[in-house]
């Protein structure tokens, strides 16, 4: 979307050349994170987006999620859900395997956190494959949540998105092509 809040939280964020192996352009947001204008300008994009959706979840996944998605979940007065790494949630779990560049991962959401008919949002930094938020979506979809939409910060132009869903993905702004 063009607004003015988007160049200055785009210049927010820091680019590290081959972190964590050489290749990777690291999009690191802990830069945006001390710039409270522009932290907050990000917040505030999301809940003018989603503010009147009727959205009662938020879900952020592990470990960039956590930072953006509770604070639009107060602001809309929805609650907020972990999509966690495996073996770190106590309690009764469902989980989702997906498949990463090398290899696979998992992710975990406590049974329970959400009831069938809930609608949510979707929230991480950064979209690179699209594989990530996939696992979330269909974790959601197994316990009968609508999934309204994905939101993130950053899009990686550089990889193809993956995505294989029908659901739609929000990027407030574009990472380095
Ligand atoms: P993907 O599943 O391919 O869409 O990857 C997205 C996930 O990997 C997100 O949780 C991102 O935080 C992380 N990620 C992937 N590539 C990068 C990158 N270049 N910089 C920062 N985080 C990344």
């Amino acid at each position: 979307p063009s607004d003015d809040r988007i160049a200055r939280i785009g210049s927010a964020i820091r680019v590290i050349r081959d972190f964590p192996k050489p290749g990777i352009m690291f999009q690191d947001i802990t830069t945006l994170l001390l710039d409270p204008q522009a932290f907050k300008d990000t917040i505030d994009l999301f809940v003018e987006r989603y503010k009147d959706k009727e959205i009662s979840v938020v879900a952020g996944i592990e470990a960039r999620g956590f930072i953006f998605g509770p604070p639009i979940a107060l602001a809309i007065g929805a609650k907020f859900v972990p999509m966690r790494k495996p073996n770190k949630l106590p309690g009764e779990v469902i989980s989702e395997e997906y498949s990463l560049e090398y290899g696979t991962d998992k992710m975990e959401m406590h049974v329970g956190a959400v009831q069938a008919g809930e609608r949510a949002l979707v929230i991480d930094d950064l979209i690179a494959t699209g594989g990530t938020l996939c696992a979330a979506i269909k974790l959601l979809e197994r316990v009968g949540v609508d999934v309204v939409e994905c939101a993130c910060v950053i899009e990686l132009l550089e990889l193809k998105v993956m995505f294989q869903s029908q659901i739609s993905i929000f990027v407030l702004g574009a990472g380095p092509a």
